[in-house]
């Protein structure tokens, strides 16, 4: 799998891509209830292929690795990928339908959310070749959780950073935590996984599994930790509209600072800002900021939230 210098990604988003419909509504349905939408938007989502649009959209060279299928939403999906400027030549198409989400959105940012994705468009190991494109960066969300283990072994000692972001506990997600530079992990993951009883407790225990941790607490911020020390970051006050993709906007900001090697509270401080910029707009997609929308936040932030 060697990557080689014919095409260069900043950042390689591997997992998943889906098809989102994202309902506004004043309150989630009860059972057999039929309630009306106050709006809608269509947009491509998923956790790797959002990092993918937002690394785009802060300036750098991302390519989206994952599934698409042959269908309308998978077609939308790609023709958005393209025009937000992301490498889509590594994007598998076939037969099976592609991964859609339903999400439910309240009044006050909150989210109910159904996704449906079929087994068979896993992508399959060695199924796609890497050949073309030589980076900086590997993301992975552990959607693919069978190309993504050789990937990220591959990575070690090549100078390129990997970064798993690790929203729930699924075979993708355990066996990527150890083989990760960068571990950014849920609150839920951090605690499930660790079998801790707090966060703080979390942190302890998964920095035995990756150098670099940082677990994110939505509008509580995040708590981090590495050689350098540990510590708590607080989310910065925004009115949140709509906290889908705030994780995944927050990782591809990650990972997009980490290419540019910029320093590491620097990159938290960016990240940070990016993923509550995102809560500001409905639809996870449409939220993503650009950089000189990040830029300007930070500068009328000051000295940080
Ligand atoms: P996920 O979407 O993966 O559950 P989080 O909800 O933890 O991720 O959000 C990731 C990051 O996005 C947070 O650490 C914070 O930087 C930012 N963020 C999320 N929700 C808010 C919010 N309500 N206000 C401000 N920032 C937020």
């Amino acid at each position: 799998m060697p990557l080689n210098h014919t095409h260069f990604i900043d950042v390689l988003c591997v997992g998943a891509g889906t098809y989102d419909l994202v309902y506004s509504v004043d309150r989630h349905p009860q059972p057999d209830e039929k309630i009306r939408a106050t709006s809608f938007v269509g947009c491509g989502g998923g956790p790797a292929a959002n990092a993918a649009v937002t690394v785009a959209r802060l300036g750098l060279q991302a390519a989206f690795v994952g599934y698409l299928g042959n269908d309308i939403f998978g077609t939308a999906h790609i023709d958005e990928l393209k025009l937000a400027g992301v490498y889509t030549d590594l994007v598998a198409r076939g037969a099976s339908s592609s991964a859609l989400s339903v999400v439910m959105v309240k009044p006050d940012g909150s989210r109910a959310l159904v996704n449906y994705r079929k087994p068979e468009s896993f992508l399959a190991t060695g199924s796609v070749d890497f050949s073309s494109v030589d980076t900086g960066v590997i993301l992975f969300d552990g959607h693919e959780p069978y190309i993504s283990p050789a990937l990220a072994k591959f990575a070690r000692g090549k100078g390129i950073s990997t970064v798993l972001d690790a929203g729930s506990i699924h075979s993708g997600t355990e066996e990527l935590a150890g083989l990760v530079e960068y571990l950014v992990c849920s609150e839920r993951f951090g605690l499930d996984f660790t079998g801790a009883i707090s966060a703080d407790r979390a942190l302890e225990k998964l920095g035995t599994y990756a150098p670099n941790v940082i677990i994110t607490l939505g509008e509580k911020g995040l708590l981090w930790k590495n050689r350098a020390g540990s510590s708590h970051l607080q989310a910065y006050k925004v009115k949140a509209v709509d906290t889908t993709g705030a994780g995944d906007v927050f990782h591809g900001a990650l990972a997009a600072c980490l290419a540019q090697k910029k320093d590491w509270l620097e990159s938290l401080g960016y990240a940070n800002a990016a993923g509550a910029l995102c809560c500001t707009k409905i639809g996870a997609r449409v939220g993503i900021p650009t950089k000189e929308e990040v830029e300007a936040f930070l500068a009328r932030q000051g000295g940080g939230p």
